[in-house]
């Protein structure tokens, strides 16, 4: 006689993207258990986290479908209305309103400690089965069920295993599946800063040569830095004084928002681009970053993610619809044919995006110039632009 199953699926990483897709995929009415190879995530501190997301529409919706939305503490949440991009090299300029795409914002800045918080507290509400401080192994796939493997030796039997295990994602790698890509030679130093001049609830982006600079705006008035930089030039600029940094930003966003002051901490990121060659293999799907990583430049990262985690559950959702195997391998297919192609086309589009925005050969400099200006002064191509952004059909 067969053992019967554990869960119908395990979601492996418990990230923002893997414990959305938890919930929703158990919203859809799955049994679902999450596993993770830390521990569960603490609660914020009145202090916001250094590292904020830019949740586009699409994924606020989302979050508030599996109950995390409302519980999130809005006075923490920006809305920005606006996003201005300017080209250091050129000082052209381009600009996109929210009234664009008739909506009251862009998005939102959020707190990665807040939203996992607040995802947390929706999955113990949920009573769902978690695992944390396992790590998997691996797993074995079956005609009918994957076999998990736990570093605590023991074993899951599922129907399905959704990877949701971060860039180095250790089942992607079990799997077999190849990635294309490139390293940035770049980190990405994160701080939050007073500045002068109010933000105007508007994100600020500079294109310079070394990689672009944004300045994100927060709830409380500050704004949360994203500075690209190739990293022998993040080292020297992670070592200044406060003062040396603040001026530095200053001078490197145009004082745009006039001067600026330090009031955290710092950090770094290294930044790579990364895509699976496959989102699905027997038993196994791939989302967010485990499937792709991609210059945060966009602010996308987690939007592509949580786009991954809508279409799987819609597509499993209807494979099991009349009973059948809602794992079967044309139904992952059907993901990974819908996801990847999406996925690419944005991770290769931002890496062209940074590409062209480093290139200081003149005719080049003056296509983008002639590029952004195009964009700037066709209200239909940045409508197009925004609401892709928003996570919106064009
Ligand atoms: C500087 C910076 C700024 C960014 N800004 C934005 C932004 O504005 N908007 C946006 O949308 N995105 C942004 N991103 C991208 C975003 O941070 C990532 O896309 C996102 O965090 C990926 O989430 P994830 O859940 O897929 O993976 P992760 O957050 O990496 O989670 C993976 C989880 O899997 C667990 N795990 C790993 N291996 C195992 C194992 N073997 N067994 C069990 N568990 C395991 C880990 O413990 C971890 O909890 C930014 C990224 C950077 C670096």
């Amino acid at each position: 006689m067969s053992r019967r199953m554990d869960a119908d699926i395990a979601v492996v990483g418990a990230g923002l993207v893997g414990a959305t897709a938890a919930l929703a995929l158990a919203c859809a009415g799955f049994e679902v258990c999450l596993l993770d190879a830390g521990p569960a995530p603490m609660a914020p501190s009145t202090e916001m986290d250094l590292r904020v997301l830019a949740l586009a529409p699409s994924s606020a919706r989302l979050l508030a479908d599996v109950g995390a939305w409302a519980r999130m503490d809005h006075a923490r949440i920006c809305a920005y209305e606006a996003m201005h991009v300017w080209d250091a090299e050129t000082g052209v300029d381009l600009d996109f309103d929210a009234r664009l795409i008739d909506a009251q914002c862009l998005g939102w800045i959020a707190e990665n400690r807040h939203a996992s918080w607040t995802l947390w507290q929706a999955l113990a509400e949920s009573g769902m089965r978690t695992f944390m401080d396992v790590a998997v192994r691996g797993y074995a796939a079956q005609d009918t069920h994957a076999a998990l493997e736990l570093d605590n030796g023991e074993y899951l039997r599922v129907r399905l295993v959704v990877a949701a295990d971060g860039r180095a994602s250790s089942l992607r790698q079990h799997a077999g599946i190849p990635v294309a890509g490139r390293d940035y030679g770049q980190r990405a130093i994160v701080a939050h800063l007073a500045p002068e001049r109010a933000h105007e609830h508007a994100a600020w982006q500079r294109f310079l040569p070394g990689g672009p600079l944004a300045l994100l705006p927060l709830a409380d008035g500050r704004v949360s830095l994203v500075w690209s930089l190739p990293d022998a030039e993040a080292s020297r600029v992670l070592a200044l004084s406060d003062a040396e940094f603040a001026a530095a930003v200053a001078v490197a966003s145009d004082y745009r928002l006039g001067a600026l002051s330090v009031t955290s901490g710092r950090a770094a990121f290294p930044l790579r681009l990364q895509v699976a060659q496959q989102f699905a293999m027997p038993r196994l799907v791939l989302v967010g970053d485990a499937a792709h990583t991609v210059h945060p430049l966009a602010g996308q990262g987690v939007n592509l993610g949580l786009r991954d985690v809508r279409e799987l559950v819609e597509v499993l959702s209807g494979a099991g619809a009349s009973g059948a195997d809602f794992a079967a391998p044309a139904a992952l297919a059907r993901y990974a044919r819908r996801r990847r192609s999406a996925d690419a086309l944005d991770a290769w589009s931002f890496d062209a995006i940074e590409r062209c925005f480093g290139a200081r050969a003149r005719p080049l400099v003056l296509a983008r110039a002639f590029g952004m200006g195009l964009v700037q002064h066709a209200p239909s191509l940045k409508r197009m632009l925004a609401r892709h952004a928003a996570g919106r059909p064009a």
